[in-house]
């Protein structure tokens, strides 16, 4: 039977039921799915030293493998130590040395080792009485050593398969594979990206030519993951759009402004212009509206919901908490009872009857603007006409109160906003089909928020800063570093050679430094004691959600002078009054959360300071400290961010690995490289500007590797 990509596994040479179950085990059913099975790892066996070059090596220090070729000088012997134990022993040399090679309980490689033969040895060396040793090293054959693959893959394992079965299935794999592989990058996109081919690229993944070889592949590999997405999202944007069941005049927006306390920025202008051509068309609006924390989010959703309301539909405007939901529902009751509207709050608090009169208002015909939490997702919820659905924050909404949501809002257009700024080139993949909306200027006027970077000796200052802040009658954040459960130890102690590597697929992170951790408790506590005039709060995850409620409204009502927190402090509070915020082991923290916690302070008309506590010594710690000292925009933040961390967290943290699924995005999420990021979104929204649906010819393996993408994550695209 001619084998093909969909063949099973179990077609390769030497696989029986057995191993087909284990690769079934590791998700890998077809030929297909074997070479998409990437190693973890790499040894770079290719790397051969001299013996004299090995030995100086170890003397400096080096405590790593090495690759080293060397002919057998000396006839194998074996030695029984102790019941059941043997050792295997000769010499071997190369040009300049030579070196005593052991083996462990492997008497039968007695024949293996005959006098003369040159094998590649990779191992760990040692060094006693100024003579070489090396311990059950491994090794291969070897007559010309550039004929040996450099690089060895070193592939995750489950019981039943070895590394040298993965090897040999994904090397008879590939044969097959390769020849049927259809680039879906189109060429041109390929050349002006200087990237490698698909064949070229899953070969080297695999069996890496060279070190610079292996770059090559990822580097496309990367771009594949994101272009892919891209193109996949992009066609299911233009195919999704549902017609809307409330198409929308386009009113005069003037009075709308008029009521407002100040002028709209032009970045706000430009959004809710974008937003009325929206939901003027005949299809549903689905935009999501992001900006820095206080760009001014809400003026524009409520200019949306004003454009709603005026159009005589009704209007839903969803946060995900009481607490948002109160704050927005007082700031825009009295502007829309200005303008004539009546507004709604509908929490989880709300009692019984007041929440009976909401829903029969709702399906009144008067238009209303209904505010709450997902309190309003509940059936007996039903305005009589609804026309938009808005919604704060939308990434923490679970996934079930999403699709209640989608359902009731069917045909209705909606706004999502979010106030954590991502990269440009990436919101394309973050925000899958939305289209997206930048604020991208803070109003005029704000008082910059001046940052601090400062030791541990500056304690009795802060202190004192403190105390002075609340004798001011202002208010302070204290933020402490999760609680972290005790640290695991992932340092596995591998005695299995074959399992050890020294090139991983990713650049492994360097561990960071680990300084003492300051619990919040702890610190509430001590505060309390040096700052006993001061009403000091402890506010964290643990609490229930009702009792962390009760203490943020006691912080935003003023009762509460010092906050001390975990990062549970809400994104998202305006508390004005807060001038100050300190935050401790300030390493611990990512620049993007840096920059929300900024957010919560410089709301009000008073200076406001952030003041990041960290004896941090290490350079990446250092390098972000200063960059959050140094920049004030969220969107050259996050692009730092990406820089420095690469895409894994920012897809983490903005709910993609939890939509998407993390296997479509391995390669891209370890991607620190911006250009790429941009590059790969550019070439598929150039693509998809002349061809929408991929119907060309020319485009037909692309759509039907981003059909592949779309049908691995059906149902979790948004
Ligand atoms: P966010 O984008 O973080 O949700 P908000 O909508 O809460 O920001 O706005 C932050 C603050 O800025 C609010 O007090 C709001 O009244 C004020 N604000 C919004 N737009 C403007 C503007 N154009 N000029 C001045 N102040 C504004
Ligand atoms: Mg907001």
């Amino acid at each position: 039977m001619k084998k093909s990509s969909y063949s099973s596994v179990s077609l390769l040479r030497n696989i029986g039921d057995s191993r087909h179950r284990a690769f079934n085990r590791v998700g890998v059913e077809t030929l297909d799915d074997l070479v998409h099975y990437y190693p973890r790892a790499y040894q770079n066996r290719g790397n051969t030293r001299t013996l004299t070059e090995i030995g100086r090596l170890i003397d400096e220090g080096y405590d790593t493998l090495f690759s080293c070729v060397l002919t057998v000088g000396s006839s194998p012997r074996t030695h029984l130590i102790r019941r059941g134990m043997t050792l295997l022993k000769f010499r071997a040399f190369d040009d300049d040395g030579s070196c005593e090679i052991t083996f462990f309980n492997q008497a039968f490689l007695k024949d293996t080792f005959s006098v003369g033969a040159t094998f590649r040895f990779w191992g760990r060396f040692a060094v006693s009485h100024g003579t070489l040793s090396l311990t059950s090293p491994l090794f291969e054959v070897c007559s010309e050593p550039e004929k040996l693959a450099p690089i060895i893959p070193v592939y995750p394992l489950t019981s039943g398969l070895t590394q040298k079965i993965l090897s040999a299935s994904v090397t008879e794999a590939l044969r097959i594979v390769l020849s049927e592989l259809n680039d879906h990058i189109p060429q041109k996109v390929l050349a002006e990206n200087s990237l490698a081919t698909l064949p070229y690229a899953i070969s080297n993944i695999h069996f890496p030519e060279s070190e610079t070889a292996l770059e090559r592949a990822k580097r496309r590999l990367a771009f594949d993951e994101l272009f892919l997405a891209s193109c996949a999202l992009g066609m299911l944007g233009k195919r999704k759009r549902s017609e809307s069941r409330a198409i929308m005049r386009k009113i005069d927006m003037s009075s709308f402004e008029d009521a407002l306390p100040f002028r709209l920025t032009v970045a706000q202008t430009r959004a809710l212009s974008q937003i009325r051509d929206d939901m003027a068309s005949t299809n549903a609006m689905n935009r999501m509206l992001t900006g820095d924390v206080g760009s001014g989010k809400t003026a524009v959703a409520a200019g949306a919901a004003y454009i709603c309301l005026k159009n005589g539909y009704d209007c839903l405007f969803m946060a995900p908490t009481s607490i948002l939901a109160t704050q927005h529902y007082s700031e825009l009751s009295p502007l829309f009872e200005k303008l004539g509207f009546s507004v709604l709050l509908l929490t989880g608090h709300t009692g019984v009857s007041l929440r009976r009169r909401i829903c029969q208002l709702a399906c009144s015909d008067q238009p209303v603007l209904i505010i709450g939490t997902h309190a309003l997702l509940a059936d007996d919820v039903v305005p009589n006409a609804l026309g938009l659905v808005i919604i704060d924050e939308q990434h923490r909404f679970g996934a079930l109160q999403r699709s209640m949501l989608a359902e009731k809002s069917s045909g209705v257009s909606t706004l999502t906003m979010s106030a954590t700024p991502i990269p440009r080139s990436l919101s394309l993949i973050l925000y899958g089909t939305l289209d997206v909306s930048r604020i991208d200027e803070l109003p005029q006027g704000r008082i910059p928020v001046d940052t601090f970077v400062v030791g541990e000796s500056y304690r009795k200052r802060l202190n004192s800063f403190i105390k002075k802040q609340a004798d001011n009658g202002h208010q302070v954040y204290i933020v402490c570093p999760a609680i972290e459960e005790s640290e695991k130890n992932t340092h596995r102690n591998i005695s299995n050679l074959e399992e050890t590597a020294d090139i991983t697929l990713f650049d492994a992170e360097l561990p960071e430094e680990k300084l003492p951790l300051k619990a919040a408790a702890t610190c509430a506590e001590q505060l309390k004691i040096e700052l006993p005039t001061l009403n000091i709060a402890l506010l964290h995850g643990k609490q229930k959600q009702d009792e962390r409620e009760e203490i943020m409204n006691k912080f935003v009502s003023g009762h509460i002078q010092v906050l001390v927190s975990t990062t549970v402090i809400e994104v998202g509070v305006n508390v004005p009054n807060a001038t100050l915020m300190i935050v401790e082991n300030a390493e611990r923290f990512g620049l993007s959360q840096l920059h929300q916690l900024r957010g919560r302070v410089g709301r009000g008309n008073a200076k406001s300071y952030f003041i990041l506590v960290s004896d941090a010594k290490n350079e990446r710690a250092l390098e972000r400290l200063r960059t959050i000292k140094n920049c004030r925009n969220g969107f050259d933040i996050a692009q730092a961010d990406l820089k420095m961390r690469g895409a894994g967290d920012l897809f983490a943290e903005n709910g993609l690995v939890r939509q998407h699924g993390v296997s479509s995005l391995i390669f891209s999420a370890s991607c620190k490289d911006c250009e790429l990021f941009e590059n790969a979104t550019t070439a598929a929204t150039s693509i998809l500007s002349s061809d929408p649906l991929l119907e060309r010819a020319e485009h037909s393996s692309l759509r039907e590797a981003c059909l592949n993408f779309i049908n691995k994550s059906e149902g979790t695209l948004n």
